[in-house]
């Protein structure tokens, strides 16, 4: 049955849609050795957190790309940004032509091991499916997806999930509550790459710290309320890496402690580091007392779990 015209959502009248999505965080990240064809297998638990970008997608007879917001000076409009890469993947996939005008509102740190860019390209994936019509449930939104890298399913999907293989492989686990972060941004990135090569290469000198082992207790910790729990088990295995290459990470994470953060970890490939509030109040005393200490070139509050890629108008 179709709608009657009034009744179509805002969007199919306006020919626009907007998209919010989430960064991530991992809290466990167990990175398995180089494989043969130069992926690592990982054993992740993702969050997804309340630091947003926004796809604004509007129709139009070509496709084209503005970007404003933190970092946007250096980020590609080209095929090398992967929102355009996104609007050419569902394209491919549903025969329509690769038609949208893009706006992205970035507030995610560009290179900070937050996934903002795999955050864009899962936006760009739900606005267009909205703005074309396409219809394509979120479980095939997220196979197309992973074909784009191995963060996006995710942020399709959001909320707290268990990701396999190179990450692509996600299934949601039960989080009892709502969980406080601080979110210490640092200045300029670290590249994804050169950390797991820098973990690979601390591993054949025999210098890396032990594995972080099975994410069964970080599932356990997720199931009660208590963050002090949650903070025993938080476990990144590219954190040595990322202090390697960035080794005034070490005094951002110790400040953290000091302040009295309940724990303190790179996210994902780095730089930015998290640091476990208590609660919301918490988190807010924390980010100050971080901001005064100058470790960080900003500090933002955060909690997860959120919802992923998502509709807004
Ligand atoms: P990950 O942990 O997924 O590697 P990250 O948070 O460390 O991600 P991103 O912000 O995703 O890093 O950016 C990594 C690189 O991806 C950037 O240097 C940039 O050139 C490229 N990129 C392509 N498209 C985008 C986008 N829309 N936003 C941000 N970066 C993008």
């Amino acid at each position: 049955m179709s709608l009657a015209y009034e009744e179509k959502p805002d969007f199919m009248a306006s020919g626009s849609v907007r998209v919010r999505v989430p960064a991530k965080i991992n809290l466990h990240l167990g990175v398995g050795p180089l494989r043969a064809d130069g992926y690592h297998d990982l054993a992740t638990v993702y969050q997804a957190i309340s630091l947003y970008d926004d796809v604004h997608a509007h129709r139009s007879d070509t496709l084209a790309l503005t970007i404003d917001g933190e970092g946007a000076g250096s980020l590609p409009l080209d095929d090398d940004n992967l929102a355009v890469r996104a609007v050419k993947a569902l394209a491919a996939h549903t025969g329509l032509p690769a038609h949208a005008r893009l706006h992205i509102t970035k507030n995610i740190p560009v290179a900070g091991g937050l996934a903002g860019g795999s955050a864009d390209c899962a936006a760009t994936l739900v606005a267009c499916d909205a703005l074309w019509g396409t219809g394509l449930s979120r479980d095939e939104l997220a196979t197309i997806a992973a074909t784009l890298g191995s963060d996006i399913p995710f942020l399709v999907l959001g909320g707290t999930a268990l990701g396999t293989g190179r990450g692509e492989q996600v299934n949601p686990v039960l989080a009892a509550g709502t969980w406080h972060w601080v979110v210490g941004v640092a200045a300029g990135g670290l590249s994804t790459p050169a950390v797991y090569r820098e973990i690979d290469r601390l591993r054949e000198l025999g210098t890396a710290p032990d594995p972080a082992g099975s994410p069964d207790p970080l599932l356990a910790a997720l199931r009660q309320p208590d963050p002090e729990v949650l903070a025993a088990v938080l476990a990144n295995d590219l954190q040595a890496a990322a202090v390697s290459l960035r080794p005034q990470l070490r005094t951002t994470l110790h400040a953290g402690i000091d302040e009295g953060a309940l724990a303190a970890l790179v996210s994902g490939s780095g730089p930015t580091c998290l640091f476990l509030a208590r609660d919301a109040e918490h988190a807010n005393t924390l980010a100050a007392s971080l901001a005064g200490r100058g470790v960080c070139r900003t500090v933002r509050t955060a909690h997860g779990p959120v919802s992923g890629a998502r509709v807004t108008a």
